[in-house]
């Protein structure tokens, strides 16, 4: 909401004209108040005149209203309206006195009595014009875009800043040419292209690359959430996408930057719930605005989302939204170069070793490192340190990887056992099974809901997964489940969450991957609408019985990884009451010394 300007301080000045009006009316009258004359019939005033008491005979007149002075005593009285004085009284009597007439009242003091209400008036008039045009304003402002329009000057940022993702910079940077120089484009007949869709996971970047975009080129960035088109009022969205183009294209060359297109680019005509003609039209809007550039304009809008999937195909037609560029999730050595970049504003010990944290932390995007390396820097401080060191680094990687350490959760001596022995017991398993990741930390330091952790890291970033993986994976997840069974002879809650994830995984394997007797189909139709951020789950597309049957090929899957995980388990009785014990006093166990007990 624009914020509506705050009534003009031209109020307080009338207020004082008016106040200053009615202190010198009364300054005016002030002597009459001090000294209030006596009032006398016109009879007497005549015998006073006649007595010769009035003071060399001066009256004043005043309108009708006759003063004068006897002796100190002031006297006063009235004459008719109708008829002056000279009328009333006989000749020679009014030959006595020296008439002195005064205009009936002082200029100021009759403008304050007549023109006061008229002020007070206008003035209540016109506060009530003012408050209903500032209402009038919001209402039509209301319609306007909420693009923000970055400082080229200010924190411009470039291609240096970001790190990785080579593939998405090359693409971009000819995007970064034509806004630079267009003519050389124009020359050899080239259109160029209008649209620009940045398809990745959150925290990947594609906030940061196209704010490098616009300073590379050095071209203004409009920037604008997809949500900020939402409103309640149906055809508010289309009026300010209407508003948002015209100003950009003023400011061409320039960009446009639409992020989380999503949300208003979902596929049309596919709604749930209210609000949907909405987003509707505010699509078809963005759609007619980015047809409507003739040649020659130089606005490049350029949108991000995370779920290209739910996007209307006509935002994707050559003509708009045509250039995709996908950035992905970063590999090691993205990692290491972000983590280098971030480093750079942070004061870190020479020792610290980014390559060693890159290793530790497949999966993170650049957000989740950039996070890391301020919680490190956190940890430093409260340390006082001067500088970061590994160990702080460490320290956070495990932070954002695992939720923050819970202490102040008190276990009983019981409870402790039962989850040292359970940790174990995923570490155990999956430490024998084939194609586990290895073992990378063991520990019984609650987090979040979790009792314990046994934190698995990958070799190597993995991009297939086999059989044998998934096969051993089961095993690992119910590591916890059977060693609690072995150990203590009945399973606990404890494993609720493990065996979820099992049953989930060997769904997966059944219905998506095609690794059971059913044979290479899937099941169930992914149900892409998507409400409040989920799906809503799986359209159901196979029969009852198929249903029957893939139950019956999950329940074999994790049935068969039951009786492999006992087997070890029972096999590895000792060396896994040993390392559980161990785990009990040091609550934390890290790869070396777990690896000892195999040797
Ligand atoms: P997205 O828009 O994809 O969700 P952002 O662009 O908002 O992600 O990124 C969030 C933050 O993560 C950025 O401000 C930046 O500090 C950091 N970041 C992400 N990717 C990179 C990268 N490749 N290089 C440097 N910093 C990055
Ligand atoms: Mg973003
Ligand atoms: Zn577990």
């Amino acid at each position: 909401m624009k914020i509506v300007s705050k009534p003009p301080k031209r109020h307080s000045f009338f207020l004082f004209l008016l106040l200053a009006l009615i202190v010198s009316s009364v300054l005016y009258n002030s002597d009459q108040i001090l000294d209030p004359p006596k009032k006398v019939a016109f009879s007497e005033f005549r015998v006073d005149l006649n007595e010769g008491k009035i003071d060399s005979n001066a009256v004043n007149i005043k309108g009708n209203k006759l003063s004068y002075q006897v002796g100190e005593e002031m006297k006063f009285s009235y004459k008719e309206t109708s008829s002056s004085l000279a009328d009333m009284l006989p000749e020679n009597e009014y030959a006595l006195i020296n008439v002195d007439v005064v205009p009936e009242s002082s200029f100021w003091s009759s403008l304050a009595v007549s023109a006061l209400p008229a002020i007070f008036i206008l003035l209540v008039i016109m506060y009530m014009f003012r408050s209903a045009q500032s209402s009038n304003n919001q209402a039509m402002s209301f319609g306007k875009n909420r693009a923000k329009l970055h400082d080229k000057s200010k924190s411009r940022t470039n291609f240096s800043k970001v790190a990785g993702a080579e593939e998405a910079k090359e693409e971009l940077q000819e995007i970064v040419e034509f806004l630079k120089k267009p003519s050389k484009f124009q020359k050899l007949g080239a259109v160029i292209p209008k649209g620009v869709l940045l398809v990745g996971p959150p925290g990947t970047g594609k906030t940061l690359l196209a704010r490098a975009v616009a300073g590379e080129a050095d071209v203004p960035f409009f920037s604008v959430s997809g949500s900020e088109f939402v409103e309640m009022f149906v055809g508010v969205g289309a009026s300010r996408v209407r508003d948002m183009f015209k100003t950009a294209k003023k400011a061409a060359p320039c960009i446009v930057f639409i992020d989380e297109i999503d949300a208003v680019g979902r596929k049309r005509g596919a709604g749930l719930g209210g609000g949907h003609d909405e987003r509707e039209q505010t699509l078809n809007q963005i759609l007619t605005e980015m047809d409507g550039f003739e040649t020659g304009t130089n606005v490049i809008v350029m949108a991000a989302t995370n779920r290209p999937d739910v996007l209307d195909p006509a935002l994707l037609r050559p003509g708009r939204f045509d250039r995709r560029v996908v950035v992905d999730k970063p590999d090691i050595n993205d990692r290491e170069a972000i983590l280098k970049v971030h480093a750079k504003s942070k004061s870190m010990s020479k020792t610290v070793k980014l390559r060693e944290i890159a290793r530790k932390t497949p999966g993170f995007t650049g957000a989740d490192l950039e996070n890391v390396l301020n919680e490190a820097a956190l940890f430093a401080a409260r340390r006082n340190a001067k500088s970061v060191v590994q160990d702080d680094i460490n320290h956070a990687v495990e932070k954002v990887a695992l939720g923050p350490e819970k202490k102040s959760r008190v276990l009983s001596k019981k409870e402790r056992k039962i989850t040292s022995y359970h940790e174990v017991g995923h570490a155990v398993v999956g430490h024998l099974m084939p194609e586990c990741d290895p073992v990378h930390k063991i520990s019984i330091i609650s987090r979040g809901h979790a009792l314990g952790v046994t934190w698995y890291l990958p070799e190597a970033d993995r991009h297939l997964y086999s059989y044998t993986k998934f096969k051993s994976e089961l095993c690992a997840m119910l590591g916890g489940y059977v060693a609690e069974k072995v150990f203590f002879g009945e399973v606990t809650t404890g494993p609720s969450s493990d065996l979820e994830r099992a049953t989930n995984m060997a769904r997966s394997m059944v219905t998506e991957y095609g690794m059971s007797d059913l044979g290479p189909i899937t099941f169930g139709e992914k149900n892409h609408e998507v409400f409040i951020g989920r799906d809503l789950g799986h359209t159901k597309n196979y029969s009852e019985h198929m249903a029957f049957e893939i139950d019956s090929r999950i329940k074999a899957l994790l049935d068969e990884a039951l009786k492999t995980t006992t087997e070890l388990v029972k096999k590895n009785k000792k060396i896994m009451s040993k390392i559980a014990e161990d785990l009990l006093k040091k609550e934390n166990l890290s790869r070396d010394e777990f690896l000892t007990y195999f040797k």
